[in-house]
């Protein structure tokens, strides 16, 4: 994105900080665009340390209330918090669309995610509970009790600028703790409305904070001694250095990386609905999807026509701006993702691989970062089959049963997620079983996350312990604490 020049007069997004928008310390702006159309959106400023600190000094003021707040009351708050998305959840979906790009099904279905996770959390007070056991030894009982932790912060991608955030905030401050966000400089927008919306739900001071910016931001909240945990989703080396950096300086962290998700097709699978769901798997959101399969690994004699047929229903997939109704393919994030990705397919080519279907020339005017569906046939030890692309790039590759297959995708240094497409329960069964991947679909082109289950890749795709949003939430969001308990008989 490009930097802006002084004369360029437009809204700058404030930070959120002890309950008031501020500007931040810095002259240092970035533009906010459209990708259907490149026009400015807004600016966003790139907060300094000075910024981040300042989040931080008001979180930790406004623990100590907040943490005696009864669980019931945060929880009233969420319950609030999800009345207001939920009345504007057509004004967020917009949003999503002109910042981010993605096309409004997609887009309502981000804010759909988003608002369940704010869901998930209105039980605190039964999420939180402890456990007891009376007569541990004779006369004595032990309690294990919950308790929060102090200040955590979240930096997130560009991807799911509503979701990914509410992947954490609402469980963090329904436990008790309290809140900075850092949401993708590239799409601001949304994360700026729910601050307005968080706003108006009465919350005290400080309980919630929005600092935007990069990567100076970033590295300021990783190594602020006032900030006890951080949460973080983003691309793997990024993931990787904030989860060796903010362990370094003794935080609790969980850090979120790339993929490079595979889909198996079977001889034996429904051949339309393989096709159908490799095709909005690979493409929708313009394949910018941490759970988007970009490798399809077709089994044997499945191979030939689902080439046949993935090259013609993905050549009919309507390229735009995400604002129309009939748009399945969005933009990408922005020009310089655009040319990267184009990259991608060129080397692609060069090193051998043959394109099925080519989406370069397609929906290309009026300065949006269009790419349509790409297909590529690769050999599996390629760059392009390894390497996450982050764009409507889908290299197709051949096994020659569900072994072969299984060792391809279990090859890969990441493992967020996978699918098979198959009529066999035996097939299946040893699907479930061997692959190597914190999220599987079954006959389900993209295993997408439920606030109630735990979230998280493995192996490059993750770095921590307690995944996203579920029961682990609770486990990372608060300390446990043992009590053993002996009472002296007076009577
Ligand atoms: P990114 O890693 O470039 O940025 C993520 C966040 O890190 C942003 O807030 C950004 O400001 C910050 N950041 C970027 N570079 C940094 C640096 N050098 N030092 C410190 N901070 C930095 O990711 P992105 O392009 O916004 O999002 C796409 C990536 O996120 C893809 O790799 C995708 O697979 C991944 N992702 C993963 C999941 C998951 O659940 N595993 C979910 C969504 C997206």
């Amino acid at each position: 994105m490009a930097q802006v020049e002084d004369k360029v007069e437009t809204r700058t997004i404030r930070n959120y900080v002890g309950g008031s928008w501020v500007d931040a310390g810095t002259d240092e702006l970035l533009e906010v665009t459209n990708p259907a159309n490149g026009a400015t959106l807004a600016q966003v400023a790139l907060s300094t340390a000075a910024d981040v600190d300042a989040a931080v000094r008001a979180a930790r003021e406004a623990f100590p209330g907040w943490r005696a707040t009864p669980p019931l009351e945060r929880a009233r708050a969420c319950f609030e918090l999800r009345h207001r998305f939920e009345e504007r959840k057509d004004d967020l979906a917009e949003l999503v669309t002109r910042d981010n790009g993605k096309a409004r099904k997609d887009a309502a279905g981000e804010i759909r995610r988003g608002i369940e996770c704010v869901e998930v959390a209105t039980g605190i007070p039964s999420l939180m509970q402890g456990a007891n056991l009376e007569d541990v030894s004779r006369g004595i009982d032990s309690d294990m009790i919950r308790q929060p932790i102090g200040v955590f912060a979240a930096i997130t991608p560009f991807n799911f600028p509503f979701m990914v955030p509410h992947w954490f905030l609402p469980f963090a401050i329904a436990c008790g703790n309290t809140f900075i966000l850092k949401p993708s400089e590239q799409d601001p927008l949304a994360a700026e409305l729910a601050f307005e919306l968080l706003d108006g739900i009465g919350l005290p001071p400080g309980v919630v904070n929005l600092v935007n910016g990069g990567k100076d931001a970033v590295n300021a909240i990783l190594e602020h001694p006032g900030i006890d945990g951080v949460s973080f989703v983003g691309s793997t080396p990024v993931a990787r250095h904030v989860y060796e950096t903010a362990a370094a300086h003794g935080k609790r962290v969980q850090a979120l990386g790339g993929a490079k998700n595979h889909v198996i097709v079977m001889p034996d699978a429904e051949l339309e609905s393989a096709v159908d769901g490799v095709l909005s798997s690979a493409f929708h959101a313009a394949g910018q999807r941490c759970l988007a399969n970009s490798v399809c690994v077709a089994v044997g004699d499945a191979y030939e026509p689902l080439r046949e047929r993935l090259a013609e229903k993905g050549g009919a997939m309507v390229v735009g701006d995400g604002a129309d109704d009939a748009t399945e393919v969005g933009p990408v994030i922005s020009a310089g993702s655009r040319e990267r990705i184009l990259g991608w397919i060129e080397k692609g080519v060069e090193d051998g691989g043959e394109l099925v279907l080519d989406g370069r020339e397609r929906g290309g005017e009026d300065g949006g970062s269009f790419i349509g569906p790409t297909i590529i046939e690769a050999d599996p030890k390629a760059e392009i089959a390894r390497e996450e692309i982050f764009g409507p790039v889908l290299t197709l590759l051949r096994a020659r049963d569900l072994d072969h297959a299984l060792e391809i995708l279990n090859a890969s240094t990441k493992g967020n997620a996978a699918s098979i497409f198959t009529t066999s329960g035996a097939a299946m069964r040893k699907f479930r079983y061997e692959a190597q991947a914190g999220m599987l679909g079954v006959n389900i082109g993209v295993a997408a996350p439920m606030s109630f289950f735990p979230f998280s890749g493995w192996k490059d795709s993750f770095f921590g312990d307690l995944h996203a949003h579920g029961r682990d939430a609770i486990d990372f969001y608060t300390e446990k604490k043992v009590v053993i308990t002996r009472w002296p008989k007076t009577a």
